[in-house]
């Protein structure tokens, strides 16, 4: 394992001990804080509600900067639309529909379920706007300017000049590749910058969770664990129902085969909760073990690592019903399908990094009207999660490899399934 694993594995046991002594004291403070009011007001809405919004902050000022350049640099990074061809606009098209489908799926099941209805205290606290009519969304997407789009956060308006100012990108020839190696390194550097901040996500989510469960009592964290459950089971039927069936359907291989190989990608993306690091291996397995060519690995893999996100969409979608339930706000059609367009698109410029899905829920919710500050309350669980979520992003990149290669000519079978 590489150092940086080794450390991704370490900050996950360090937030796994803030989130069970975050859990702890928030039930002490919430049996004994009627009895001491004072730690009511210093200890719940004094240090830890100050710890909590300062690593939400924190989190917070890596939205834009992070949507922008990793957008931007994954447009950019596809080349220039007319070298495309067919291998790219079939990836492509498996990537948004897989995609879509998981998000889908994940929506239907939270709406199903409904993890976050009943807890009227926070129902009590928030007013809803009123969402604007579908039309008007559509006609907003394009910013009159770009730099007020991002000042305000308009998710929507940010994407839609990231995917323009990448296009460009492809096409300005040199002058675009000077400029697409300048995005490409501060899209480096701003990783870097969600490194820094998730050095503090033991002590912030310990903070987080400590003071949902102090102020909202143990209902909380039992409508916590139905969401944790309920994303896991949406996980568990991508990966295990969705995907297979369509590598049986449209490629005629045989899924079980797939399912037993992907098992050692799977060790690397849940230890590290990070596409990007699972790279090397998912695009060594896809090669070697399932028989994919080189030319469609080569291309297919890196970009789903940066594009297609099927475990996070299904995340964000039953994050935002979940919010939804928890406010008592009934989210309309026309809210549902925007919660489809707009975490397909914030799933591509989700980075392939721990946590950066969890960032990206901001511009979803924000698109829905939901409060943004919401996302406290499931950041608490979200690095399990996240380990699980990224185990199905990359298996949904090396199934569309497979299918692309299959339909491509370009899968060895006797590899795919020999030992
Ligand atoms: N950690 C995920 C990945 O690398 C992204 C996310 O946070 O959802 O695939």
């Amino acid at each position: 394992m590489s150092e940086s694993s080794k450390a991704a594995v370490r900050l996950t046991h360090h937030i796994l001990i803030g989130l069970v002594l975050g859990a702890l004291v928030g039930a002490l403070l919430n049996q004994l804080s009627p009895a001491l009011p004072w730690l009511q007001t210093y200890v719940t809405a004094g240090i830890l509600k100050l710890i909590a919004d300062l690593f939400r902050n924190g989190l917070m000022l890596l939205v834009v900067p992070l949507v922008f350049f990793s957008l931007t640099s994954g447009v950019a990074s596809l080349g220039s639309p007319s070298q495309l061809g067919r291998l790219g606009l079939k990836t492509i098209g498996l990537y948004i529909l897989t995609t879509v489908m998981a998000v889908t799926m994940a929506l239907a099941l939270a709406v199903w379920i409904q993890p976050g209805s009943g807890l009227a205290e926070l129902a009590a606290t928030f007013e809803p706007p009123v969402a604007p009519p579908l039309t008007d969304v559509i006609s907003n997407m394009v910013p009159r300017n770009p730099v007020q789009a991002m000042a305000e956060m308009q998710m929507l308006q940010i994407i839609v000049f990231a995917v323009l100012l990448g296009l460009a990108i492809t096409m300005a020839k040199d002058a675009g590749q000077r400029a697409a190696g300048m995005i490409e390194d501060w899209n480096t550097v701003v990783l870097q910058l969600v490194t820094i901040v998730m050095k503090f996500a033991p002590i912030g989510v310990f903070a987080l969770l400590a003071r949902a469960v102090a102020e909202f009592g143990f209902d909380t964290l039992k409508k916590l664990a139905v969401y944790f459950v309920l994303v896991l089971v949406a996980l568990a039927i991508h990966l295990f129902v969705i995907l297979p069936t369509l590598l049986k359907l449209v490629a005629r291989l045989n899924p079980l085969i797939w399912l037993r190989k992907m098992s050692e990608v799977w060790l690397f993306a849940f230890s590290t909760s990070s596409s990007n690091a699972t790279l090397p291996v998912n695009l060594r397995v896809c090669e070697e073990r399932l028989g994919v060519s080189k030319r469609v690995s080569a291309f297919s893999i890196p970009l789903g690592a940066t594009i297609n996100m099927d475990g996070t969409v299904i995340m964000q979608g039953i994050a935002t019903v979940f919010i939804a339930q928890l406010y008592a706000v009934d989210l309309t059609l026309a809210q549902l399908l925007t919660v489809v367009a707009m975490a397909t698109l914030a799933a591509v410029g989700t980075a392939g990094v721990p946590s950066a899905g969890m960032i990206m829920l901001a511009s979803v919710l924000a698109q829905v009207g939901l409060p943004v500050e919401a996302i406290g309350i499931i950041l608490s669980v979200d690095r399990l999660l996240d380990m699980a979520r990224t185990l199905v992003n990359t298996s949904g990149d090396a199934a569309v490899a497979c299918i692309v290669a299959q339909s491509e000519g370009e899968l060895d079978l006797a590899v795919y399934n020999g030992e």
